[in-house]
């Protein structure tokens, strides 16, 4: 990871200085990182300030803090086939990493992996920040050769194990970014699953990433619309806002995992301003923030089932995706050589 650069008010994306502080404003992670969320008003995207060291960021992602929780989730003795579409949405959450949190998820990468397979004849993958390797699992049942990159060896232990112990042949790496730079490897399809928001500097790591698409590669950007208008984000401001009537702390205690939050429109900007374009866009909606991994019955439970299960409802509808209030897509986009 880079160092932390020197802190500018300026957009990391398109450069603007139009900030304003966004409704999520100042948190602190424990005592030792203050950050608040700030907003560009030219290309809207939201981001954190400043970014954290690379210290906090190795910090914050060691696996009893970040991947025990998001990661490695949940009970790996009831791993279900990744092909198996319509099994239970249950049964996929409790084993699923980020990347594939329902059902929807995998219905829109299976169509994309099998359309541009036959279309393009495309045979390698590289799953970057492959996390569990849930992801890297489904695309070699697609068909496809598959390279597992994360930097940190210990998820890739996980993946090791699971690998190891099936039938799967996935080449697996972790490391520093540059062991995978020097490798000389080209792939056809570069595949990032809620990965970019985590990144501290995406578009620099976009630039350097697209050396190693072929000369018909692309990227396959999954990722978290945050920031788009939805049934979540109207109830997430009404609750900012009732905190703040009611005066209760205004700084938030919580490590920044998500250093970005995007809506369809600063997420294309951003991919757009490495040099990329745009050749599919796939949004869809899930419930998540508001998924109900166990229901005790109670009425926080009940609540979150009824937000999540709407903004799907909305997300899905007609007026829903002509006013994009989805809060998921999954990109496309090729690098345009000057
Ligand atoms: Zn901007």
């Amino acid at each position: 990871m880079s160092d932390c650069k020197t802190p500018s008010m300026s957009c990391p994306s398109c450069s603007s200085s139009m900030i304003v502080s966004h409704l999520l404003g100042k948190h602190q992670y424990v005592d030792k990182f203050e950050y608040s969320y700030l907003e560009c008003l030219k290309c809207d995207l939201v981001f954190v300030f400043p970014i954290p060291s690379s210290e906090i960021l190795v910090e914050i992602y060691t696996p009893s803090n970040y991947a025990n929780t998001y990661v490695y989730n949940r009970n790996e003795s009831k791993d279900c086939d990744p092909l198996d579409l319509d099994s239970s949405v249950d049964n996929r959450v409790d084993n699923s990493n980020e990347s594939f949190q329902t059902k929807k998820d995998k219905q829109a990468l299976f169509k994309l992996l099998f359309k541009y397979k036959r279309e393009n004849n495309y045979q390698n993958l590289l799953d970057f920040g492959c996390g569990n390797g849930n992801f890297s699992i489904f695309a070699r049942k697609c068909g496809y050769q598959v390279t597992a990159y994360e930097p940190l060896p210990q998820d890739v232990n996980l993946l090791s194990k699971k690998t190891l112990s099936g039938s799967d042949n996935i080449e697996i790496l972790t490391g520093e970014i540059g062991v995978l730079l020097e490798s000389g490897r080209k792939f056809d399809i570069i595949f990032l699953a809620d990965v970019l928001e985590h990144l501290p500097y995406p578009i620099e790591t976009l630039c350097k990433l697209r050396h190693l698409l072929s000369s018909k590669g692309v990227f396959m950007i999954l990722s978290p619309l945050e920031s788009s208008t939805n049934i979540g984000t109207i109830f997430l401001k009404l609750y900012k806002n009732i905190k703040k009537i009611s005066k209760a702390s205004t700084i938030a205690n919580n490590p920044p995992y998500h250093l970005f939050l995007f809506n369809k429109r600063s997420l294309i900007r951003l991919i757009n301003n490495a040099s990329l374009q745009m050749i599919n866009y796939t949004p869809y909606s899930i419930d998540w923030p508001f998924t109900v991994r166990q229901n005790d019955g109670s009425i926080k439970a009940l609540a979150m089932k009824i937000i999540g299960k709407t903004n799907i409802v909305i997300g899905e509808s007609i007026l829903g995706r002509l006013l994009n209030l989805q809060n998921r897509a999954i990109v496309i986009a090729k690098w345009i050589k000057e």
